[in-house]
């Protein structure tokens, strides 16, 4: 198993038992191996797959953990081939299905689906062979829908099961199961009829992205007794992250600059976050010249599909979408993913922005981090349990300045993390210390009293207003009663980001018929400030604006230092100059 960063296996699957099933002198090795080349046309397998392919063929129960791109399929797609009867497979999405089946068929595997588009002949042809002895197909992709709704289904499959013609599960996107998972959906959690009626037919889910919290949840949905977990590490050494500030007039600029410089002639995508953000930005790219095209749920499937093959041919170069553009997108050539608004998660971002150098080579996972986007994220998700505690966990990835990026992305999939083993290939990582400690005692009491004020005058102020008063610029009735803050606005965000991350302010959200509203309230922590001995301290990016060129990383240095009764901390002065020196060769 590659590096040291992955998690050993669980005891009760030993090392040992791993290296064991790795071997090819399986009864059926031969045949696997032969069925690579000649089906498939793939002259080697990628870690793991043997091992899974070996354990599947041997009956046993499985969860097979790899991120996403690198071959999850191939190991039910094999086994099934090398096998009698058919295999079922459960997948979330229609589009995702059909791409599968396109691409079996171009490898000339004989594989059928049922699904609500199906046509009544279809239905009929399919279920017909689920219990015909001469097998006329190996794989059988249905939605979770239809085990849940068609009886008709499960009739036929109960009979293939006695016929012993059902011969094996897999569930594809298994963390739709459970609630913990980034992508739950409720039909996911009927599949545990599956193993109950069907105990003897092996299991395999596979995904890119689950904690083993969420395994756990999805063993206890699924009713599998005890599935042994293959994870592959989640490092995706190829892909550079960065996090930028976002300016919202020239977040739009930024962007197309860099695809018309750095990421001439490659292929990417832009991540926004709502439709209409998707038809601006994609509109705003076009205006200068850029060969982008939008993407979004509620286009026309045809339309969509569009937009995907354009993208895949290379007609055009970016498509600006929003999360519906995901899953079944299997391009590997993309150099660029941009987030134009952070993602809802850390899982998510993972998720999307992996969708980045899956051939390997290197490529940029850019998020440009923006203070009012947070409250819209936060306003869209509240209705979800952990919403908000996994929207912090993004922001603090954002606010970050002073740890590896991929060591605050291992937490989230219980990887104990190397910071060398980024190998640069983050911002921080790269930039080093490029970073002051603040303390903010000062203003922390500043902006939790305007909150309090506000609040004893009746009145509720959004994140945005609080920040606006603070810099003096709200309404004359507030401005004569506030202490008006010397910090730059991009400082006073983050320190109510800060504040916000820890427990000084808190979310209050306030429904109307037609929207949700987000205000600022005081957190459980903010009386800890009438103590004189209290203080907070913060770690700040020198960079606050990027990219720097000298002469502005000069004025927000001393913006920095002018700021009264604040004590500085300055890390590595003559890094700095090495830092611009890297940035620019990355722009070149
Ligand atoms: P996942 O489901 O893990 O996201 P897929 O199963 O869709 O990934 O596979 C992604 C791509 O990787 C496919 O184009 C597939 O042909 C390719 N692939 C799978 N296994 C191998 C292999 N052993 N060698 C080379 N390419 C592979
Ligand atoms: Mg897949």
């Amino acid at each position: 198993q590659p590096s040291g960063s992955s998690k050993p296996p669980k005891p009760s699957f030993s090392k040992q038992d791993l290296e064991y099933y790795e071997e090819s002198d399986f009864s059926w090795s031969k045949e696997v191996q032969a069925k690579l080349c000649s089906v498939f046309q793939l002259s080697n397998f990628r870690p793991l797959q043997r091992a899974a392919i070996n354990l599947s063929m041997s009956g046993k129960d499985l969860f097979l953990v790899m991120p996403t791109g690198r071959g999850k399929s191939l190991c039910y797609q094999l086994p099934a081939l090398c096998s009698k009867g058919f295999t079922l497979v459960i997948a979330p999405l229609v589009s995702l299905m059909e791409d599968q089946l396109m691409y079996l068929k171009s490898v000339d595997v004989p594989a059928v689906t049922l699904n609500a588009s199906s046509t009544k002949e279809d239905s009929k042809h399919v279920l017909a062979g689920m219990i015909d002895k001469n097998s006329p197909f190996k794989l059988l992709y249905v939605t979770p829908e239809k085990i849940a709704k068609s009886k008709l289904l499960m009739s036929k499959l109960d009979k293939a099961y006695n016929m012993g013609l059902l011969t094996r599960i897999a569930v594809d996107e298994v963390h739709c199961c459970s609630q913990w998972g980034h992508d739950f959906r409720p039909d996911y959690k009927l599949l545990g009829i599956l193993k109950r009626q069907f105990p003897k037919v092996p299991l395999v889910g596979l995904t890119a992205t689950a904690t083993s919290n969420v395994l756990k949840d999805c063993q206890k949905i699924l009713c599998v007794q005890e599935p042994i977990t293959l994870t592959a590490p989640f490092n995706r050494p190829n892909l550079y992250y960065e996090v930028r500030f976002k300016d919202n007039e020239d977040c739009t600029d930024q962007i197309a600059q860099m695809i018309r410089e750095r990421y001439k002639n490659q292929s990417g995508i832009v991540y926004v976050f709502s439709q209409k953000d998707a038809a601006a930005v994609a509109t705003d790219l076009q205006k200068k010249n850029i060969l982008a095209q939008p993407y979004h749920a509620n286009m026309e499937p045809s339309d969509k599909s569009l937009v995907h093959q354009r993208w895949s041919s290379k007609k055009i170069q970016v498509v600006v979408a929003t999360v519906a553009f995901g899953m079944g997108i299997d391009k590997a050539d993309v150099r660029f993913v941009i987030h134009h608004t952070i993602s809802k998660s850390i899982e998510n971002y993972y998720q999307e922005s992996g969708r980045a150098g899956r051939d390997d080579g290197s490529a940029d996972c850019i998020v440009f981090f923006g203070f009012a986007d947070i409250f819209r994220i936060s306003t869209m998700v509240v209705m979800e349990n952990t919403g908000q505690q996994k929207l912090q966990n993004m922001v603090a990835y954002c606010q970050n300045v002073d740890r590896c990026r991929r060591a605050m992305m291992a937490i989230h999939f219980d990887e104990v993390w190397n910071d060398d083993e980024c190998n640069q290939m983050c911002d921080v990582c790269r930039h080093g210390n490029d970073y002051i400690t603040m303390d903010i005692t000062k203003h922390a009491r500043d902006v939790v009293t305007i909150v309090e004020m506000a609040s004893s005058m009746d009145e509720k102020l959004t994140p945005l207003k609080v920040c606006d008063a603070w810099l003096g610029k709200g309404p004359a009735k507030h401005r004569k009663t506030i202490k008006v803050t010397s910090l730059s606005r991009l400082e006073v965000e983050s320190v109510i980001i800060h504040l916000l991350l820890h427990g000084y302010f808190s979310e209050d959200f306030s429904f109307t018929p037609y929207t949700t509203h987000f205000y600022l309230k005081l957190g459980r922590k903010a009386a800890l400030l009438k103590n004189g001995n209290h203080s907070i301290t913060m770690k700040m990016r020198r960079r606050v604006m990027s990219p720097a060129t000298d002469e502005t990383q000069e004025q927000v240095e001393t913006a920095l230092i002018d700021v009264s009764n604040v004590a500085i901390q300055r890390h590595n002065k003559t890094k700095i100059h090495k830092n611009h020196q890297n940035m620019e060769k990355r722009l070149a």
